[in-house]
């Protein structure tokens, strides 16, 4: 047996009292169509918080237990599984949360394969990330382009496609204002997406240090969401706004700075009392994105166009960031790296 160490989770349980376990396990071979990654890096998203902590069990996630979390994944290929063609060993690959998606229904074979019923989440249905090695699919596993960095390229497959996705949904270019509340590592992805289209974007965060990041990062202007005057000066001024914060209080602030006629894209639950009909607004959810959507988002970063901002921590220490994380200490996206 060959084996590994990965941070393993037997029993969801507040982060407060470490439930992850950086421990000797199995190194799992690839079967037909997997493949084996050498990781060197696993972005740390909040859902693994959620399903650590246990918020996620009443759905069935975590699936198995024990459980290596995580879902933005950039490695080197180490061992091939039959029939993988497509990559040779030492290739440096990545993984989105899309694990394996059934390739035949209705959702799959018309490009929205992200909404596939029978869709398998890395580190949620199967181990992720979280360790030094992980088996992924060929289907779902892409080519990370010379010259990205795996470490700084590991939150592209997940805040990177999340945030590409939604704004994918909209239709807005010069001339036009784009708002995005949540300055959090898919609002940060999102205000540069938003800006390749052209439009104005404001971005809307609490904290001085997460509005500093998107103004270097391209938004037009930055906007206090702790102060009322501020808020109160964009009302009804952006054709789009894409919220990002699940909070009650940050989707009454989105929808009135939406302007009539137009478009709220979320990536987060909303409560909605009261949607007037009278205005002409949309509301639009978005789930992560499709394989070419994915393609896109590497080739955008390769080209220089958009980047991840990361505070990095060895893969020995995912504890310490997810209690970072949970206490809202992390400035920007942690990163595990071996
Ligand atoms: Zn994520
Ligand atoms: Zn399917």
């Amino acid at each position: 047996m060959t084996s590994m160490y990965a941070n393993a989770l037997d029993t969801p349980a507040p982060i407060a009292t470490h439930p992850l376990q950086w421990r000797e396990t199995t190194r799992p071979d690839p079967g037909p169509g997997q493949l084996l990654i050498e990781v060197v890096a696993c972005g740390v998203c909040r859902s693994n918080l959620h399903m650590i902590e246990g918020d996620w069990a009443d759905d069935g996630i975590p699936a198995i237990h024990p459980i290596v979390p995580g879902h933005e994944v950039t490695g080197h290929v180490a061992a091939l599984g039959d029939g993988v063609t497509e990559f040779a060993l030492g290739d440096s690959v990545g993984v989105q949360p899309l694990w394996w998606t059934c390739e035949e229904c209705e959702y799959c074979t018309s490009g929205r394969e992200y909404l596939c019923h029978r869709r398998v989440i890395t580190g949620e249905h199967v181990d992720g990330g979280y360790g030094q090695f992980m088996l992924a699919t060929a289907a779902h596993t892409y080519a990370v382009p010379a010259g990205l960095d795996l470490i700084d390229a590991a939150p592209l497959f997940c805040p990177g496609i999340t945030a590409y996705g939604v704004v994918d949904k909209l239709d807005v270019g010069p001339g036009d204002t784009v708002a995005v509340f949540g300055l959090g590592g898919v609002g940060h992805m999102a205000v540069q997406f938003a800006r390749l289209t052209g439009a104005d974007v404001i971005a809307v965060g609490r904290t001085p240090e997460h509005l500093a990041v998107a103004l270097d990062l391209g938004a037009t202007r930055g906007v206090d969401s702790t102060d009322p005057d501020a808020l109160a000066a964009i009302a009804g001024t952006a054709q789009a706004v894409l919220t990002f914060a699940d909070s009650d209080a940050v989707t009454a602030q989105a929808l009135q700075t939406l302007a009539w006629g137009g478009t709220l894209v979320t990536a987060v639950p909303l409560n909605l009392t009261g949607f007037p009909f009278n205005q002409g607004q949309t509301i639009k959810a978005s789930i992560l994105g499709s394989r070419d959507q994915m393609r896109t988002v590497l080739r955008l970063a390769a080209e220089g166009k958009i980047r991840t901002v990361t505070e990095r921590f060895p893969m020995s220490e995912a504890d310490r960031a997810l209690d970072l994380l949970s206490r809202g200490a992390l400035r920007s996206r942690a990163v595990l790296h071996n």
